[in-house]
């Protein structure tokens, strides 16, 4: 496995598998490396040729007070786990080589797609969408894979990729991986490192929570405010208090209230102790309601 730090070494490394065509697979990530990422990282080898692995910790996608100096970083660990998986090169490039001196550019997605949830003022905002798209719009260019590979556990993210990368005529197939989850149900997550046993007990209010909905769903439930009510309980009983609970439609993210048939995203963000976690899952619904279907 090739662990590169710039990208010079990267396009170097790469120019013959693109003159012989081969298939390549990009896996962007921000390294504390778990099963979530490496699901990513199978799929990326079951599917392509060569896989190349990103690992940075993207600077502009964090807001001030946010814990970018602080997010748990483990390089060696990260690159035995990738090596593990079959990975061809990990790029592991520093800021300024990402960033250099008078970068002034950025990549924005409309704010329908990247200021409601996560990227709504009150919570993340904006700006951590358009440090997420610039740099994977980067990570393109440099890498130009044929496939990339993300998380459904970043649901919005993994839309707002989708519409940029269509949107910029990118000519990379966007691959969305199915959420990890630990036994008990907790969306793997770096940020699951930050919490205590009690904390860890309470975080199972999310996914225990979107489990109650789907069932909901799948009895026939006629308005997201009965899903979201499930949620809501689960959480009120284990004390945490989301920063947003939303029914929203999981193509173009615009809110739903009644269920019409098209898949509806539910998702959750709450901060419980250090860890700000996030949680989602996507519910059939039923396009004719009142009928026999
Ligand atoms: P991160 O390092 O947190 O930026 O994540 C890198 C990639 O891994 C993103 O595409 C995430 O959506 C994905 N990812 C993170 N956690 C999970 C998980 N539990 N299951 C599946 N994918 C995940």
């Amino acid at each position: 496995m090739k662990v590169l730090r710039t990208k010079a070494e990267l396009r170097d490394a790469l120019s013959e598998p693109h003159r012989s065509r081969t298939r390549v697979g990009l896996v962007p990530t921000m390294g504390a490396f778990h099963e979530g990422h490496l699901s990513l990282m199978r799929a990326a080898r079951d599917d392509c040729e060569l896989v190349v692995v990103s690992l940075f910790v993207n600077p502009t996608q964090f807001a001030p007070g946010e814990e970018l100096a602080s997010y748990p970083r483990d390089e060696a660990r990260d690159l035995a786990l990738a090596e593990g998986e079959g990975v061809d090169v990990v790029w592991a490039p520093g800021p300024e080589e990402v960033y250099p001196e008078g970068f002034a550019t950025a990549v924005e997605v409309d704010d329908a797609l990247t200021g409601v949830l996560c990227g709504d003022p009150a919570h993340r905002g904006p700006s951590h969408f358009r440090g997420v798209t610039t740099v994977v719009a980067k990570l393109f260019n440099v890498v130009r894979p044929d496939v990339a590979y993300f998380g459904q556990k970043d649901a919005q993210q993994a839309v707002v990729i989708r519409l940029m990368a269509a949107d910029l005529d990118f000519e990379v197939e966007v691959e969305v991986v199915p959420t990890v989850r630990d036994a008990d149900g907790l969306a793997m997550s770096s940020r699951n490192a930050y919490l205590d046993d009690g904390e860890r007990e309470r975080a199972l209010a999310l996914s225990r929570g979107l489990r109650a909905a789907q069932r909901e769903a799948e009895g026939g439930a006629t308005s997201a405010t009965a899903l979201l009510a499930a949620v809501e309980r689960e959480l009120r009983t284990a004390g945490v208090e989301p920063e947003y609970l939303e029914a929203r439609d999981a193509e173009d993210l615009t809110p739903v209230s009644e269920l019409s048939g098209r898949p509806v995203l539910l998702a959750v963000a709450a901060q419980v102790g250090r860890a700000r976690l996030i949680d989602n899952v996507v519910v059939a619904t039923n396009p004719d309601p009142g009928g026999t279907a």
